[in-house]
């Protein structure tokens, strides 16, 4: 059986990953969507176990010591990470994986997940960035000041990944993430047990 497709989204702060998360969820229900860990505390509505599981340092830190995380970073002055287990082993059973994770864990994942597919989703414009990042009102306004400028900085490290993709539209963004999905899965190498299987099928002069 091929191995799931690992899919790293990222993008600035605000940029709307959560809600076209939500759209794939909502269109590809074979996929596995990772659960980060945190110690950001919960926004309002947020719940443990759906959005996040929300925990404290000294937990977050005894898991990193358990090498229980596949990456974890410090964002805006909180630990995030991703539990190891559940993404390996989906992943293995044949099921593709969305991470939704910052640029440095996304680094992380391409030094030992070289074959992992990587999308920066970015906002129209800077502007409507800001005005999403504001309009949110769950941040105080240093924070947004804060994340407004980390959200600029970060837009460079787009150049790291293999897709940028425009979130003009969440349907339209949740659109193009399936069909890179797709396109990936297409892929010659990672199909490789389809031609093994003609070649052993009556292949003339195959070597
Ligand atoms: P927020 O606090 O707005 O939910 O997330 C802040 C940032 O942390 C976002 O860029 C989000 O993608 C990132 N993030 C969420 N979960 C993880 C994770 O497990 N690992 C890393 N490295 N970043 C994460």
């Amino acid at each position: 059986m091929a191995e799931g497709i690992l899919i790293v989204l990222s993008g600035p702060s605000g940029v709307g990953k959560g809600t076209v998360g939500k759209v794939l969820a909502a269109e590809k229900e074979d996929m596995f969507f990772s659960i980060s860990m945190t110690t950001r505390p919960p926004r309002v509505g947020e719940e443990d176990g759906s959005s996040y599981f929300f925990v404290g340092e000294e937990q977050f830190i005894r898991k990193i010591e358990e090498n229980s995380f596949l990456e974890w970073a410090r964002v805006y002055g909180h630990y995030y990470g991703t539990p190891r287990d559940k993404v390996l082993n989906s992943l293995k059973s044949g099921v593709d994986v969305l991470l939704e994770i910052d640029t440095q864990g996304a680094k992380m994942i391409k030094n030992n997940f070289p074959q992992g597919v990587f999308v920066f989703l970015v906002p129209t414009s800077l502007k409507e960035l800001k005005h999403r990042i504001t309009g949110r009102g769950t941040e105080s306004p240093e924070k947004v000041q804060e994340r407004f400028t980390a959200a600029s900085l970060e837009i460079i490290e787009a150049k790291e990944y293999d897709y940028l993709v425009v979130n003009d539209f969440p349907e339209r963004a949740a659109q193009e993430i399936l069909h890179i999905i797709r396109a990936e899965q297409l892929k010659v190498k990672r199909n490789n047990n389809i031609i093994e299987i003609l070649r052993g099928d009556g292949c003339i002069q195959c070597p």
